[in-house]
């Protein structure tokens, strides 16, 4: 693939870059903006996620050099982690073009770190031992319209709470027999302040910290301490944690000792249509089968895209485009289609291939001969030099470019009527021969020399159609994967929607083609426009040598720049 130098040119404005923007002009930490992306490593990272990628480590390339954004693995459920996604999800953030420098760490890190706040929290009565069971808990808790209820574990003296927390440590509790929790507020309006949860017991060995740990702190608590610790200036993270933000405060409030003081900002989360996004559907589809492994490239996922042709270019140009909202919306995947397509239009390499072949003869085109045109590899740009496209008696043509029995307004070949090959001849069809079954086995066609060069001979009619082809005897025989939309609903998961039933049934199609010969050797990972078909790329790994495997990344129609009149 071509080294993507596209610059980050500056995104728009908008709320949280005017809240950063206010913040640099009172001195607000000394001027540095510190961001992080923090992904759980329980699954692949998805369209989503590059949104907060490419706004957290955007910031920290927009205020450099006083900045820097952070990578940090929020590993503090060892149920569902792994080290494979840790692994793709540092792939994925550095093919978008992004580093995170020597600043990557992990919330496992910090859990003796963790572990000391907690003990404090419990010496400033902030925190308790509570062995209500989780049925208890429940019931406690209350509702959205009634107060919850006093745990009866929560005046337990500091010293008594602090020996169980040890022996919580010491493992001498099977899971669930109790939980370490906040003492804040059991009539507070907002439920997550009602006492919530800071520890649970997990006796799971962790991909990181191994069986040194049999209690994990829990997300909103590992959380804004992590921050706290590495210094952010500016935690952003998905609106469903806005109703987090005053736990997030408090713990940050409460916790003495901490080196930095962030604060936490929320953004609606990108939501796409026709696909699914939550990880435990994309694993779903997964571990059952319904795709090919995370990167099947009808997946959302980055891998998928990744494998599918969709550059990174694309994709961050996509995100400043959806722009960043206070409320949760639903883009158009045909947006993220315009992009790509965008992109690709600047840098594919152009070539021609022929998904549904029909044989061509040219009736008065001497056998045996076979002449080289000369075509340039990108239309706009003569650096990207020239190739030779062989051309020969017996061809192939798009089935989609004949018509047997033309409809009004079909202007490309038909019996009897007139087409230009492009960069080649008019030619006419004289003749439709058939197979037995009434299939057509070849078209017979003579050619007019007279009409090369783009050439219109004197006193005859324009030929209206331009068409693509490739000769016979020289293409190459390939196999081309016809991706389209994985689900056949805009939003399969709404309401009482089965994501399952709704997926497409040919959201796949594998042909085999006729590709022109310089692609024979076409590298995986590489580019190219089929003129007036659509983009392709070489599959990165079922592509052989003398082989490549194409997978469609786009067709041509834009059907975004349609709606918008462009
Ligand atoms: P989970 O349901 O497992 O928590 P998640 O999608 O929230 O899944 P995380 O690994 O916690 O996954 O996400 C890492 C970061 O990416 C978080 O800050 C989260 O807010 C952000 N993020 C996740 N999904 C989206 C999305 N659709 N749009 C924008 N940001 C997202
Ligand atoms: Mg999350």
């Amino acid at each position: 693939m071509s080294a993507d130098t596209t610059a980050l040119a500056p995104a728009k404005s908008d709320f949280i870059r005017d809240m950063i923007a206010a913040d640099l002009e009172q001195g607000r930490n000394d001027g540095w903006v510190i961001t992080r992306f923090p992904p759980e490593p329980n699954g692949y990272l998805h369209i989503g996620h590059a949104k907060s990628i490419c706004l957290n480590f955007g910031l920290a390339q927009e205020h450099a050099p006083k900045s820097r954004c952070h990578l940090r693995f929020d590993d503090t459920n060892p149920i569902k982690e792994d080290t494979e996604y840790v692994d793709s999800i540092m792939a994925d953030v550095k093919w978008l073009g992004f580093d995170w420098g020597e600043h990557l760490f992990y919330a496992s890190d910090y859990f003796e770190k963790l572990y000391g706040f907690a003990e404090q929290l419990i010496s400033k009565g902030l925190a308790y031992v509570c062995e209500l069971s989780a049925e208890q808990l429940r019931e406690y808790r209350g509702t959205l319209t009634e107060p919850g209820k006093n745990s009866p574990f929560r005046d337990r003296t500091v010293e008594e709470n602090l020996a169980l927390f040890r022996r919580m440590r010491a493992g001498e509790f099977p899971d669930g027999a109790c939980i370490l929790r906040a003492k804040i507020d059991m009539a507070h309006p907002n439920i997550h302040m009602r006492d919530p949860a800071l520890y649970r017991i997990m006796h799971t060995h962790h991909h990181r910290t191994g069986d040194a740990w049999c209690i994990y702190p829990m997300y909103d608590y590992a959380h804004p301490l992590s921050d706290a610790l590495e210094g952010i200036t500016h935690s952003l993270c998905t609106l469903e944690f806005e109703i987090h933000r005053p736990l997030y405060e408090w713990l940050i409030n409460n916790v003495d000792g901490l080196p930095g003081n962030p604060y936490q900002r929320e953004f609606a989360r990108l939501n796409l249509t026709y696909t699914v996004m939550s990880k435990r559907k994309l694993l779903q589809l997964v571990k059952e089968n319904k795709v090919n492994g995370w990167d099947d490239p009808r997946m959302p996922t980055i891998s998928g895209m990744r494998r599918r042709g969709y550059t990174p270019a694309a994709i961050r140009d996509f995100c400043k485009t959806v722009g960043l909202t206070k409320f949760n919306s639903l883009s158009d995947v045909a947006l993220l289609e315009h992009s790509v397509r965008e992109d690709l239009n600047k840098n594919a390499l152009r070539a021609y291939g022929v998904l549904r072949p029909i044989k061509v003869v040219l009736e008065n085109y001497p056998e045996g001969q076979v002449e080289y045109i000369e075509a340039p590899n990108l239309p706009d740009d003569p650096n990207a030099g020239t190739r030779q496209i062989p051309l020969s008696r017996e061809l192939y043509i798009d089935a989609d470019d004949f018509m047997a029995e033309p409809v009004a307004g079909f202007f490309r070949l038909v019996p009897g009527g007139e087409v230009r090959l492009k960069f080649a001849f008019c030619i006419i069809c004289k003749e439709v021969v058939r197979n037995a079954d009434g299939s057509i086995k070849e078209l017979v066609c003579t050619y007019d020399d007279a009409t090369r060069h783009g050439k219109k001979p004197e006193g005859r009619a324009k030929v209206k159609g331009i068409i693509h082809w490739v000769s016979a005897a020289q293409a190459v025989d390939v196999e081309v994967r016809l991706y389209d939309r994985l689900f056949t609903a805009e939003q399969p998961d709404a309401g009482d929607n089965d994501f399952l039933q709704l997926m497409n049934p040919e959201s796949c199609e594998v042909i085999r083609g006729k590709v022109e010969a310089s692609l024979r050797d076409a590298k995986p990972g590489t580019h190219y426009q089929f003129e007036r078909v659509g983009y392709f790329f070489t599959d990165p790994i079922d592509s052989q040598p003398s082989a490549p495997v194409f997978n469609r990344v786009v067709g041509l129609k834009d059907a975004f720049a349609k709606q918008m009149g462009k």
